[in-house]
This record gives structure tokens, C-alpha cells and sequence, in this order.
């Protein structure tokens, strides 16, 4: 259904008495199809959306009633948006805060819930496809591989953000297992020196996804622990990009799949040499 933009917001229109509900709703990563049909159907009865920054503003535009309010959080502090909601869930049934990919990963999720909470107003949670899994698809890798790895960690490096202990990334790809790498493409250095510091070899491959799913607009760079920096600053590639260390890539090429032995001869054995070397020096 389409209102006229100057009729009364979808569903509930003024001065409840109760509270709307407060849906975070994942976007997914850029392309808007790549919305849930749950997270689609809200939109199609928003009074008011809030959406974070540029990339998911056209799914928010796209489905959203006409008469629906739509802001951007881009500019505003914390306490701004929690504001926003707020006064919306008084007027509103349904009012949305837009996330990129998943709201779970690296949002301000916890933050936003904790005032709505203590204000008494309900809210949901609705997932969405996350670029890492996005990056993956666009690549066509797949994170789990039987006798490679069963085990995919998301984290991203050191920025602004200090890490916890024990989750550098060094001590993460201890573990030889798939890294998503968030809100790292600006820090390849510091991406390269954890590997290297945990074994991996120059050759071991890393993937980098630019833009993983927008039309038009997705970048594919696949290098090495020793080429990933240099092949990315080529491409000219700073900002909105997955990075991925995995012994998983490039299997669809790989002529043995099930053998586990194939693993052995290009990643393992090469690491176990390389930290037998490591103790022999030590
Ligand atoms: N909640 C989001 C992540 C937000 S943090 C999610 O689940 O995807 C922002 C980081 O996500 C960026 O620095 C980048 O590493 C990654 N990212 C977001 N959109 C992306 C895309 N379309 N392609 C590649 N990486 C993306």
C-alpha cells in the first residue's frame, strides 16, 4: 500500500499510549535484494527508518511508504539517535534502525538496545546477510572445508578499537582456520605482519572483496600474505572491503578435493617446517 506523502505514517499515527516497537534490521551488504523478506516486509510498514550511512539507504527508500520519515545516522552522536528512535516510538508502530550486513557484527546494537530498554520501549531483531558471507559468495569460497577448517573467526586488527587479549591477529591465525577481517582494509601491514608472526607462508593466498555485492560496483583481488598490500594499493582499493585468510581458497580449482593431502603439501606441512625452524633458532 502507498500513501500520498502528506498522509498520516502507516499504522498507528499519533500519541499512543504504548510504544512502538524498535526493529534493527540488517540490510545486508549493499545489493538491496539482499534484504530478508522479514526485514523487506517492515520497511513496507515503517513510520520512521534511521538508516546507517549511504549503503543501505535505497533499500530504506526503495519499500518504505510514501508519508514514511527517513533520516540518516551518519551525523549523529549516540545519544542523537537514541533521541530520534524515541520520539518515533511515540508516534509510530513500527520504526526501524537500518544496519549494514548484520546488526550482530560490529554495530552499535548493545548500545542503541540499552536506552531503549531502560525507556521501556520494545524492540526486535531482524538478521541480515553479513559481507562476509557475501564476500564469500562473490569469490565463490567456501569458509569450511572437510580436513581443511570447520572453524571461521570474524575479527578485524587493531585500529582505533584496541583488541582484547589474546585476539590479536596473530594469535587467531594460530589456529589455521578461515579470518574475516573486518574494517581492516587500511591496515594490510599490520593484516600481512599477524600472519606472518603466526607461521603462514608468503604464499598462503588472501582474498580481499571490495564492495561484495553492490551492482556494478564489486572488486575481486586475490593475492598472498607477501602480495595482498601491494595488489590492493594497485587497485586503488581503501575503504568498504572484506579481507579473508583461509587455507579454504581457490578450491574450487583444486584438482583433489577430499585428499586431505593436498593440504598437507601447500599449507600445513610447509607451517610445520616453518615453526620447527622457529624453535630450532629460539
Ligand atoms: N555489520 C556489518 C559490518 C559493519 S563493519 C556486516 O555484517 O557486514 C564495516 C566493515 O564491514 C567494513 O570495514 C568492511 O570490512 C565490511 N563491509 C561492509 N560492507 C561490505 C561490502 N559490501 N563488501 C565488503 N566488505 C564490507
Amino acid at each position: 500500500m502507498h500513501l500520498a506523502p502528506d498522509a498520516p505514517a502507516p499504522e498507528r499515527p499519533v500519541a499512543a499510549a504504548r510504544p512502538g516497537t524498535v526493529w534493527f534490521v540488517g540490510a545486508g551488504p549493499g545489493d538491496p535484494d539482499l534484504i530478508t523478506v522479514k526485514g523487506r516486509g517492515l520497511i513496507e510498514r515503517a513510520g520512521a527508518i534511521l538508516f546507517a550511512g549511504s549503503l543501505v539507504s535505497e533499500a530504506a527508500t526503495r519499500w518504505a511508504p510514501a508519508g514514511c520519515e527517513i533520516a540518516d545516522s551518519k551525523d549523529m552522536t549516540l545519544g542523537e539517535m537514541v533521541a530520534w528512535l524515541t520520539e518515533r516510538a511515540s508516534r509510530h508502530a513500527t520504526v526501524l534502525r537500518l544496519q549494514t550486513g548484520d546488526p550482530a557484527l560490529y554495530g552499535t546494537l548493545i548500545e542503541v538496545v540499552q536506552p531503549l530498554d531502560a525507556a521501556g520501549i520494545p524492540i526486535g531483531v531482524v538478521p541480515g546477510v553479513s559481507s562476509a558471507m557475501a564476500s564469500a559468495a562473490a569469490a565463490v569460497e567456501s569458509f569450511t572445508l572437510p580436513e581443511v577448517t570447520q572453524t571461521t573467526i570474524f575479527t578485524r586488527v587493531e585500529g582505533r578499537t584496541p583488541m582484547p587479549a589474546g585476539e590479536s591477529l596473530a594469535e587467531l591465525a594460530a589456529h589455521r582456520c578461515t579470518l574475516c577481517i573486518f574494517l581492516s582494509i587500511t591496515l594490510l601491514h599490520k593484516v600481512e605482519a599477524g600472519l606472518r608472526e603466526a607461521g603462514w607462508p608468503e604464499d598462503a593466498p588472501v582474498l580481499v572483496v571490495h564492495k561484495a555485492s553492490w551492482p556494478g560496483e564489486e572488486r575481486i583481488v586475490r593475492g598472498t600474505v607477501a602480495t595482498i598490500k601491494q595488489l590492493c594499493r594497485e587497485a586503488g582499493i581503501v575503504s568498504q572491503a572484506m579481507v579473508i585468510a583461509s587455507p579454504t581458497l581457490g578450491a574450487r580449482g583444486w584438482a583433489e578435493l577430499t585428499k586431505s593431502k593436498l593440504y598437507d603439501a601447500t599449507f600445513t606441512h610447509r607451517f610445520r617446517r616453518a615453526s620447527e625452524a622457529t624453535k630450532e633458532t629460539s
